[in-house]
């Protein structure tokens, strides 16, 4: 179920990261693209409000939800899914298919749920699980960041424990030990 890299054949450019809470998507994702120029790091649609930093068009598309209700109701959605029961997110299409189209790799860096919809209209995606060295990090990390209140960590790990069961469903799994290790593992995917 986990080939080496070599076995790839028959897998496409498009790179779907996922992985629980806390494991450090995100910071792999953002040193792909400030290191990999030649991967396109998809911008996600999402109904949460941006953070301090957080820049529209670049991080996500900030939308309402009657924005992103058009967004699906045109198809302009590739996936998308209700993130820790609370927001909307969903990938834009059209950029992911021009990319694909000029032999660009393409990154998502989505939940599980969302990985799970790409691998069902894209069954040729390349599906990557990032998973953390142990699962007292995982804790450590989500308790670390200190953005979740108690109630909402333990709910965030009850998530992660069913998260990681499906790992199998995944063609990789990387273990983020190291966050350019990872990353370094990650690019490599899709050559
Ligand atoms: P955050 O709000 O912290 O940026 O992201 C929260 C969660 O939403 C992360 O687990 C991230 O992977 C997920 N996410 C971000 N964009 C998308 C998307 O387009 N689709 C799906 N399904 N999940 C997304």
């Amino acid at each position: 179920r986990f080939p080496a890299p070599a076995a790839r054949a028959g897998r496409s450019r498009l790179l779907v990261l996922a992985g629980p809470t806390a494991v450090g998507k995100g910071t792999v994702a953002a040193h792909i693209r400030d290191h990999h120029p030649e991967i396109l790091l998809s911008v996600s649609a999402t109904t949460r409000q941006p953070r301090p930093g957080e820049v529209h068009g670049e991080h996500y598309y900030f939308v309402d939800d009657a924005e992103f209700d058009r967004l699906i109701a045109a198809g302009e959605l590739l996936e998308h899914a209700t993130v820790h029961n609370k927001y909307r997110y969903g990938t834009p299409k059209a950029p992911i298919e021009a990319a694909l189209a000029e032999g660009r790799t393409v990154l998502l860096e989505i939940d599980l749920q969302g990985a799970r919809q790409v691998r069902a209209a894209a069954p040729d995606a390349t599906l990557v699980f990032l998973l953390p060295p142990s699962w007292d990090e995982l804790v450590q990390r989500l308790v670390g960041r200190g953005t979740e209140d108690a109630e909402e960590r333990a709910r965030r790990l009850r998530t992660a424990k069913t998260e990681l069961a499906s790992q199998g469903e995944f063609d990789y799994r990387v273990v983020n030990d190291e966050v350019a290790r990872a990353a370094a593992e990650v690019a490599a995917l899709a050559r």
